[in-house]
C-alpha cells in the first residue's frame, strides 16, 4: 500500500495522494439500538477461548523472508503458493488461483474457502497481500534502493496471521463461507493494488451481494504497534472493532474483560487516508476495513515510517506478541459474529469522515462534535489537522 487515499478512486486511474490525515473523532461505541449474533454475544467468554499462536505466526514471518522476495511470477512466488496450497487443502479448505496480466506482470491470486456443512448466510473475505516490495526506494542507503525489501512487515505479518488463523476457522461452528484471500502484486514499484483490483473487477453483481465484509491484514506485525483509522473503510466494523479491541486490553482509556487498563495501541482516533487493497471492494459497496499499523520505525515524513519499503523490514522489527495480538483480535471477531450483518446498524453521518471532506482541509481547524452522538455513547469532537502533502497522479499506460 502507500500513503493517500483518493475521494474518487477508480480501476484506471491511481491517484497518489499523499494525505496526512490526523484527528480526533467521534467513535461510536458499544451502545447499539439492534440486535443480533454479534449484540447478544458475551465477548469476553468468548474471549477466554482463543487459540490464535502468535509464536507460530511469527514463526511464518521467518518462513516468508526465508524464501525470498515474493515478487509476482517469480519462483519464489510459486513456492510460496505451493507450499500454502498444500498446508490449506490439508486443512481442508478448498484452494484455487487465479491468474492476471497486469503492466507486464503475471500475477497470481490465492483463495482459500472454508465452508460450513449445510447451508451458508454469505461469505466473509479477510485478505493480506503476500507480494513483497520489489524495490526498496526508501531506504537511506542509495545502494539499496533497487533491492527487492525482506518484506517481514509489510506483506509477511498479515500473510502469517491469516495463515495461523486457517487452523481453527474450521472448528468455530461458523454459519458462513470464509476466503482466506492471499492477493498478489499490492505493492510493485509504481504499482499498488493489482491482485485486489482484478479480484473486484471480477465480481459478479451476486457475489458482491454474497460478501458479509472484506477485512484486510497490512503491517501487522510491527513490535511497537499502533493500529491507526484507515479510511476509507466501514464505520460498523471499525466500530466493532474498537469494542472487540476494548475487550482484549488494546484500548487506551478503557479496561479489558479482566479489568485491566487498556493499552495504547488501537488508536482510532488517529485517522490515515491509505490507498490498500481494502478500496477495491469499498468502492463496490463491500463493507471493508483494513487492519493497518501506519507507523513502522522512526517516524519519516511523506512515509509510513523509518523502516517502510526499506531492507530494514526483516523480521526482528517484527513480534509474536503483536502478531499475537491483532491475531487474537480477527479471531474474536470471528467467533463474535462482528464481521457479519454489518448492514443491520445504520451508522449516523455524523460520525463518519469522509476523505473527500478531510483533503480539503488545508489548516487546523475546530469541529464541534456532534451533540446526537452523545445516546451512542461517542465521546466529544475535536481539531482537524490534515496536511496534503504531496498530490501527485499517476495516470496508467
Ligand atoms: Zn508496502
Amino acid at each position: 500500500m502507500h500513503r493517500g487515499v483518493s475521494p474518487r478512486f477508480t480501476g484506471r486511474t491511481a491517484l497518489f495522494t499523499c494525505i496526512t490525515i490526523m484527528l480526533a473523532t467521534t467513535m461510536v461505541q458499544g451502545t447499539l439500538t439492534t440486535t443480533g449474533p454479534y449484540q447478544e454475544m458475551d465477548r469476553c467468554a468468548v474471549a477466554e477461548t482463543l487459540q490464535f499462536d502468535g509464536q507460530a505466526a511469527n514463526a511464518s514471518v521467518q518462513w516468508q523472508v526465508d524464501l525470498g522476495p515474493r515478487l509476482p511470477g517469480s519462483e519464489v512466488s510459486a513456492n510460496f503458493r505451493q507450499a500454502v496450497t498444500e498446508n490449506l487443502t490439508a486443512l481442508d479448505y478448498e484452494v484455487s488461483t487465479r491468474e492476471h496480466q497486469r503492466y507486464d506482470m503475471n500475477l497470481t491470486n490465492l483463495f482459500a474457502k472454508w465452508s460450513p456443512n449445510g447451508t451458508s448466510s454469505g461469505l466473509l473475505v479477510l485478505s493480506a497481500h503476500y507480494d513483497s516490495r520489489n524495490i526498496a526506494d526508501q531506504d537511506a542507503n542509495e545502494s539499496n534502493r533497487s533491492q527487492p525489501v525482506p518484506g517481514a512487515n509489510d506483506a509477511a505479518s498479515g500473510v502469517a496471521i491469516l495463515l495461523e488463523l486457517a487452523k481453527y476457522i474450521p472448528s468455530m461452528g461458523l454459519d458462513h463461507d470464509v476466503i482466506l484471500f492471499f492477493n498478489d502484486a499490492e505493492d510493485q514499484d509504481q504499482q499498488y493494488t493489482l491482485g485486489a483490483e482484478a479480484w473486484a473487477e471480477n465480481l459478479t453483481e451476486e457475489e458482491v451481494d454474497s460478501i458479509h465484509a472484506f477485512v484486510l491484514l497490512d503491517m501487522v506485525g510491527d513490535a511497537d504497534l499502533q493500529l491507526h483509522n484507515i479510511l476509507p473503510g466501514n464505520d460498523t466494523l471499525k466500530s466493532r472493532v474498537v469494542d472487540l479491541a476494548g475487550d482484549l486490553g488494546m484500548v487506551n482509556g478503557t479496561v479489558d474483560c479482566s479489568g485491566a487498563a487498556g493499552e495504547d495501541i488501537v488508536q482510532y482516533d488517529t485517522l490515515v487516508g491509505v490507498l490498500d487493497d481494502h478500496v477495491h471492494p469499498h468502492e463496490l459497496g463491500i463493507p471493508s476495513i483494513d487492519i493497518m499499523d501506519t507507523s513502522y520505525g522512526e517516524p519519516k515524513p511523506y512515509t509510513f515510517g523509518s523502516y517502510w519499503h526499506t531492507m530494514e523490514d526483516t523480521p526482528d522489527k517484527v513480534s509474536a506478541e503483536s502478531l499475537g495480538a491483532v491475531g487474537r483480535l480477527v479471531e474474536l471477531g470471528l467467533r463474535t459474529s462482528a464481521f457479519v450483518d454489518i448492514t443491520e446498524e445504520i451508522d449516523t453521518p455524523e460520525n463518519t469522515t469522509e476523505p473527500s471532506e478531510s483533503s480539503n482541509n488545508t489548516k487546523s481547524e475546530e469541529v464541534e462534535g456532534s451533540k446526537t452522538l452523545a445516546t451512542l455513547a461517542a465521546v466529544g469532537l475535536f481539531s482537524v489537522l490534515a496536511l496534503i502533502l504531496v498530490v501527485e497522479w499517476k495516470g496508467k499506460p
